[in-house]
């Protein structure tokens, strides 16, 4: 075999070892072995690699009556710090978090829509700089943000509404700092957050569904993000549900469901209806809570419009589960049944209804680990591009 093909051999296994440490925690070499199909001394190099490179530890457990002492094995997400930039349309947060999920500070930055490339090139260098000065050393960067973002060629290409911003490259940022930068739409990167950390653990196939400002979709399968091409995938909050009479869409389309069926889409439609100004999420759920018909009624309309486009990506990809995240987690009681009676009696021969439908497991840290989980998902598929090769 040629070089590359041997290095690329010797990443995968590396990889697949360190994701099973990663995935359990404490098991032993022989089950590494047992587990996978490498040789006992393919396994043993790779740890011993891992090992020195600080990446897992071993610990000696209890030892048994006959036989040796067993070695347990275990990944050291907290020696591993990341700045995490969780791009939105008015704001930009950035945490330092740890590859176990651990949060250690936040700092939240108002912005304006008029923001350019240069302004969030001078936030994110300012901010990590004040982090690694404060806190402690940055091993890596991970970025989400919504929009179309191309996670290969590492760019922002375009995010709805902030026109002065496009084909943000982040590869300048990496240049300037000498650290590893990595970006994401924000739907797949908390897809990534629920598949490490939330409910999306113990499941092969689920989609996530971020109903927020917009409505975005995170597709994992076999326990992998679907990364799609161009720059999109699992777009389904652009699924038009009007196609001639619908609302013009940013994006090129008409009728698109996020128009109605967003947080931002059905406060507005609530406002209308029952005429109050400055209607919050929080006040809704009031409205919500004290069964306010009207209220309920527009909730459950568009619940169901939610519900229909989903039954069309569950025909697709028969998920075993859908997680909903973003912010209408605090009235995602009142969407979710409507979901759930849609999927049940709408999809192909009802087997939607095998289908679970769960409320985010990380509430509103779901967007943080998410920029986090980018550079975790990154470093145990590619350990390579972090840690020197043996
Ligand atoms: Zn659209």
């Amino acid at each position: 075999m040629k070089g590359k093909n041997q290095r690329d051999l010797k990443e995968e296994n590396t990889s697949t070892v360190l994701k099973l440490v990663k995935d359990n925690p404490g098991i032993s070499r022989i089950s590494v072995v047992r587990k996978t199909d490498l040789t006992p001394p393919t396994v043993s190099r790779i740890i011993s690699f891992l090992l020195n490179q600080g990446v897992v530890s071993e610990t000696p457990g209890e030892s048994n009556k006959v036989g040796r002492k067993p070695y347990y094995l275990k990944f050291n997400g907290d020696k591993f710090k990341v700045f995490a930039v969780e791009m939105s349309y008015t704001q930009v947060k950035f945490a330092m978090i740890d590859l176990d999920g651990k949060i250690y500070h936040v700092e939240t930055v108002d912005t304006s829509t008029d923001i350019s490339n240069k302004e969030l090139f001078d936030l994110i260098l300012q901010y990590f700089k004040e982090f690694e000065d404060k806190l402690s050393k940055i091993f890596a960067i991970g970025i989400s943000a919504p929009g179309r973002v191309d996670p290969e060629g590492g760019k922002i290409i375009r995010i709805p509404n902030l026109k002065n911003l496009s084909n943000f490259s982040v590869g300048e940022i990496a240049r300037v700092i000498d650290r590893p930068v990595f970006v994401m739409n924000d739907a797949n990167a908390e897809a990534l957050a629920e598949m490490f950390f939330g409910y999306g653990r113990n499941v092969n196939d689920f989609l996530l569904v971020h109903i927020g400002f917009g409505i975005g979709g995170g597709i994992v399968l076999n326990r992998k993000l679907y990364n799609g091409n161009f720059g999109v995938s699992g777009e389904i909050g652009h699924i038009s549900v009007d196609m001639d009479f619908g609302i013009e869409c940013d994006c090129g389309n008409k009728g698109c469901i996020e128009l109605y069926a967003s947080v931002n889409a059905i406060l507005k439609a609530v406002q209308k209806q029952i005429r109050v100004e400055n209607l919050t999420l929080d006040k809704l759920y009031e409205l919500l809570k004290k069964k306010d018909k009207l209220v309920l009624n527009i909730i459950q309309e568009r619940s169901r419009m939610l519900g229909n486009v989903l039954v069309s990506v569950a025909d697709i990809l028969a998920p075993q589960r859908i997680i909903i995240a973003g912010p209408v987690v605090k009235i995602s009681d009142y969407i979710i049944p409507q979901i759930k009676d849609t999927l049940k009696k709408r999809s192909f021969y009802g087997f939607g209804e095998n289908i679970e439908v769960v409320s985010s497991a990380l509430k509103e840290n779901t967007g943080l680990i998410g920029a986090m989980s980018v550079v975790l998902n990154e470093f145990l598929e590619h350990p390579y591009e972090f840690i020197a090769q043996k």
